[in-house]
């Protein structure tokens, strides 16, 4: 079977990176969630106190973003890849609400966009990929064959992500993690580089009111039929 590439934007928590595994793993693609990068380099930058630390210093970061070492390592148990920060495995701290609150700041320094679309462009060149994020239809894959683009009710979203983080024991409120999922999509929309926006040929995808099933069947038969033609 001819081989595409898949470009997953949207907006946050409306299960981008549910719909690209599933695809994934039934296409025999490969998934890259760039929004882990982001999230990545965000847990550096709080770590060494350049956000939200004594000195707010979003520079300092920059200078040191050549010495940031990012990779996906594939977890067979897991079936699917791991964020790893300077060789160290941080899947699970980088989805904390902690990050979360901070990472649009981060992904909206021009520098830190250059560096890791650089790299997602690199991940991306080989067909047989589904690649997730906010900017991947319109900057990163724009070749991309299938585009979609994600959106759901903000209230929607926010239930989904507080489930999550409840069940990893996460100590948060319903209305923190609404306020953060809506700030968020204010942030992406609005930044000066490569803002979150549909790309032209992109397929908007509403699943306010769809369960998984419905939703694998029919982004799945979009696949299809794209890869038919
Ligand atoms: O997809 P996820 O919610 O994990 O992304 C976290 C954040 O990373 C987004 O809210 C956005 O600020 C940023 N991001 C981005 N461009 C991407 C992927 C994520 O700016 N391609």
């Amino acid at each position: 079977m001819k081989k595409i590439t898949i470009a997953i934007d949207g907006y946050s928590s409306t299960g981008k990176s549910t719909i690209a595994k599933q695809l994934a793993k039934a296409l025999g693609y490969i998934y890259i969630d760039t929004g882990a990068m982001y999230r990545a380099v965000t847990l550096f930058a709080i770590r060494n106190g350049f956000i939200g630390g004594a000195q707010d210093n979003p520079q300092a970061l920059v200078k040191l973003l050549p010495k940031l070492n990012l990779k996906f390592v594939y977890n067979e148990a897991l079936e699917f890849s791991e964020m790893y920060l300077n060789n160290e495995n941080v899947e699970d701290e980088i989805r904390t609400l902690a990050v979360s609150s901070k990472v649009s700041e981060i992904a909206a320094i021009e520098q830190v966009r250059y560096k890791l679309v650089d790299i997602q462009k690199q991940m991306g060149k080989e067909k047989g990929v589904v690649m997730d994020g906010r900017d991947i239809g319109t900057v990163v894959l724009p070749d991309a064959e299938l585009k979609l683009f994600m959106t759901a009710s903000s209230e929607k979203r926010a239930t989904r992500r507080y489930k999550e983080l409840i069940d990893k024991g996460e100590k948060v409120t319903f209305a923190e993690v609404l306020k953060n999922v809506e700030h968020r999509d204010y942030l992406d929309t609005h930044r000066e580089f490569s803002p979150l926006k549909m790309a032209e040929n992109a397929i908007e995808f509403d699943n306010s009111d769809m369960g998984l099933k419905e939703q694998f069947e029919r982004i799945y038969n979009y696949a299809i039929r794209v890869i038919e033609k």
